[in-house]
């Protein structure tokens, strides 16, 4: 740490969190950065929303991890709660600035009968489940059923499905959560409907993610509810292109992913649990230059024992910082936080998904980044932020009061060997710790040599 540099926090050890800390570090040689996580470890969705079968996705996170500590300005303080034990006004207070990347954690719900009942869960926290985060890993989901609906058309959906049908000796060279491992390996699901309201053309996932579809060979994948040939549509030409030649496959496996466009849930039934979702068909029509799905009286019923609605993230407040309810973001200009009477709040930003809605691949985050990291140097070197005059003892203090488990870089890093360590001793990647006494445990201790 350089004395007398500028200090920015930044909330969130996510790729925009990352990504951030990268370019401040990299512009101004003359700030130090400390980044705050709620849980001790570095990633955010590079570890905990990315797919087990995506590794190189999740490469970013050593990466910039290792350019921050090279950077000899830098300081990670996991386990913290910030907006929790540690307010904001703590830490605005003993920083220069404040850039909160703390992403969007929570899901969107459908609103139709019979979304609580069990078996019908967010994809979010199923995510969350099969990569080991610790606020999910104890959940349980029924996979005694031959079938899954999965709600949604989005990237999120291709990746629950495939996590559904894969081979667990395929799932077993990924970092998917121990726990995740065994319980899909006795599953009897062996068909996957991912429900799309409009069509092929307005689907939110994106060509890669088809082109995957394509290139595996462990379930068939079916396309279904467009009568005309998806090509014939307007949209993205490779995308619709992947799904024209996807439709003219024969079937050649046990396993399928049915992609059912146009149709909607409009109740999932069971009597005590899932046991089938009713869908309706929709019809396409232009609504103010958008195309929107309008149900049909055409109506089924799906039998399934699992049902995942994966229709979106959406972000949460951040305690004692304003917050734009519908669209699900901090309210800002360029990154700058802005109150009520639409004035920048001085020293406050955000970024990634908190700025702008969750929306992207994990890179689109970092020209995000970039824009709020201007932002913050332009108004550091401008004199719109005075230098914070706090005594970083008081802060070390301060943090010893509030966040008495913090967990430091080292701890990371300890918490991180172990788990290569685990892994490797059963031949996989990694093998994360699920729980977070575990993970707490991990980042006191060296790491121990599994047997
Ligand atoms: P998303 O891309 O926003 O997709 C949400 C889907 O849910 C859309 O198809 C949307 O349809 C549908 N939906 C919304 N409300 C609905 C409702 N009431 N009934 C039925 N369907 C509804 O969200 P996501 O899949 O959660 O992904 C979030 C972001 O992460 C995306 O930018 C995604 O690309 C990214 N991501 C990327 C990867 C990757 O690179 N492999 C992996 C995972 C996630 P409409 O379009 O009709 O609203």
């Amino acid at each position: 740490m350089m004395h007398g540099a500028r200090k920015i926090a930044v909330v969130g050890a996510g790729p925009s969190g990352l990504y951030a800390t990268a370019e401040l570090l990299r512009r101004d040689g003359g700030v130090n950065v400390a980044l705050f996580d709620r849980l001790p470890v570095i990633g955010g969705l590079a570890r905990f929303g990315v797919s087990p079968d995506h590794a190189q996705r999740r490469r970013m996170i050593a990466v910039y991890d290792r350019l921050a500590v090279a950077s000899g300005r830098f300081d990670f303080h996991g386990h913290v709660d910030i907006g929790g034990a540690l307010t904001h006004d703590m830490l605005r207070r003993h920083h220069d600035a404040v850039i909160y990347a703390a992403g969007a954690s929570s899901d969107r719900q459908l609103g139709i009968a019979g979304e609580t009942l069990p078996g019908s869960h967010a994809a979010t926290e199923f995510v969350g489940w099969y990569n080991a985060h610790p606020d999910h890993a104890h959940r349980q989901y029924r996979f005694d059923h031959e079938r899954a609906v999965v709600v949604g058309n989005g990237n999120v959906a291709l990746d629950i499905a495939r996590m559904l049908l894969l081979d667990p000796r395929t799932l077993r060279k990924t970092d998917i959560a121990d726990h995740a491992l065994q319980a899909l390996a006795g599953s009897r699901i062996r068909e996957v409907v991912v429900l799309g309201r409009r069509g092929p053309a307005q689907a939110a996932f994106t060509a890669p993610e088809l082109l995957e579809l394509c290139e595996q060979d462990e379930f068939d994948v079916i396309v279904e509810g467009v009568e005309a040939p998806p090509a014939a549509m307007n949209g993205d030409a490779l995308r619709l292109q992947l799904l024209d030649e996807l439709r003219r496959r024969p079937a050649r496996h046990e396993k399928r992913l049915r992609l059912r466009f146009q149709a909607s849930p409009t109740e999932i039934l069971g009597d005590g649990a899932v046991n089938a979702v009713r869908i309706v068909d929709n019809e396409l029509v232009l609504r103010d230059g958008v195309v929107v799905a309008q149900a049909t009286t055409r109506s089924e019923i799906i039998e399934a024992g699992l049902v995942l609605r994966s229709i979106g993230y959406r972000g949460v407040p951040m305690p004692g910082l304003p917050f734009d309810a519908a669209a699900g973001v901090i309210p800002n200009r360029d990154g700058r936080v802005i109150g009520d009477d639409a004035a920048p709040l001085a020293g406050v930003y955000v970024t990634g998904w908190l700025k702008r809605g969750p929306r992207g691949v994990i890179g689109t985050n970092k020209q995000c980044a970039n824009q709020t990291v201007r932002a913050v140097l332009d108004d550091l070197h401008g004199g719109a932020l005075p230098a914070c005059a706090a005594d970083p003892d008081d802060f070390a203090m301060l943090l010893q009061r509030h966040a008495p488990e913090r967990v430091d870089h080292a701890g990371w890093r300890r918490i991180d060997d172990h788990e290569r360590q685990l892994g490797a001793a059963a031949g996989r990647p990694r093998i994360k710790l699920a729980g977070m006494n575990a993970l707490l445990a991990a980042a006191a201790a060296p790491a121990v040599r599994a047997a």
